[in-house]
């Protein structure tokens, strides 16, 4: 089924969208993008957008920081990805990839004298790591520090070294790296927050590990809280605890839930799916798909009934 993108202030099929060669943000990096997903849920016959207008406050924040002049507000971005997914007409998971970037057919290293602009782009998207419990190696490379590329926003010339530590940890046969912080504390996996389970309690690094804020993370956090009790403690995490951790899991848009099995050939716990892990990702999925009234606020519905 062909696929729509929106480019150029228009719905085009996706085939028909191209940039320049010389487009700035294709050398430089130059460019900050989102990841949102679209959840196919089948007994309603229906698409739910999973925290859309948080994803866009937060590729809005990246733009202040990037100065990029994005020439629509959120509730413009909202509008115009429901439309495009309305259009597209997906009735299976799809991934949104919105992208405000650095236009100009221009060479030269800088990001002002630039103009920006806007797209955004559906496809069809399953599991992301294909696995039930992800095999996990700590990355030889370091997140950047905020002074370095600020990790905190989307920049795309960071996930140079996103892809560093994914390709090295896939071609010597795991499923996913963590990176460990400028300063040796445990940061995140390659596209994933990270969360461990000591006592019973989910521990997960601060910003201040050089994270990106995940929005899934934002979510597990308030589940746990809300439907478990269980409270989430936000500090510097030892790569050691790591290997005693009861229970891991990671999150993220693309990765949802994903439990960790192994990590460095230490198994995490028993090196199956942990009791907490297991419960937490249950109730995750159910939010996402629209199948939980309390957290509907989250989820927008993107065919008209
Ligand atoms: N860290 C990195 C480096 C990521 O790319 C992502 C995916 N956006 C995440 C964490 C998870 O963030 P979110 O839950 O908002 O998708």
């Amino acid at each position: 089924m062909p696929s729509y993108a929106y480019f150029q202030k228009q719905f085009i099929p996706l085939s028909e969208a191209k940039i320049g060669i010389m487009t700035h943000a294709l050398h430089y990096g130059t460019a900050i993008f989102e990841g949102i997903r679209g959840n196919w849920n089948s007994d309603q016959k229906q698409m739910y957008i999973f925290r859309l207008k948080e994803h866009y406050q937060r590729l809005h924040q990246g733009c202040r920081v990037f100065k990029i002049d994005l020439p629509y507000t959120v509730d413009e971005l909202c509008r115009i990805t429901v439309e495009l997914a309305e259009k597209c007409g997906f009735e299976e998971d799809i991934y949104i990839r919105p992208l405000a970037y650095k236009s100009s057919e221009a060479l030269g290293v800088r990001l002002h004298n630039l103009e920006d602009d806007f797209l955004a782009l559906v496809i069809p998207w399953g599991r992301y790591l294909d696995v039930d419990t992800a095999k996990c190696k700590v990355s030889t490379w370091r997140r950047p520090d905020d002074n370095t590329i600020p990790p905190q926003v989307k920049i795309t010339g960071i996930y140079a070294n996103n892809a560093l530590a994914k390709t090295e940890a896939m071609e010597l046969g795991y499923d996913e790296a963590i990176m460990l912080a400028p300063d040796g504390h445990v940061s995140e996996g390659s596209g994933e927050n990270i969360f461990l389970i000591i006592n019973d309690k989910l521990v997960t690094p601060p910003t201040a590990s050089n994270i990106l804020n995940g929005i899934t993370r934002d979510t597990v956090i308030q589940v746990a809280s809300q439907e478990l009790g269980i409270e989430t403690i936000e500090r510097l995490i030892d790569r050691s605890e790591l290997y005693t951790a009861d229970e891991a899991f990671f999150t993220g848009t693309a990765a949802h839930l994903t439990p960790i099995g192994e990590i460095d050939q230490r198994k995490v716990g028993d090196g199956c799916v942990g009791a907490i892990t297991a419960k937490l990702k249950e109730l995750y999925f159910e939010v996402i798909k629209g199948g939980n009234p309390k957290y509907m606020d989250w989820c927008t519905a993107v065919y008209k009934k």
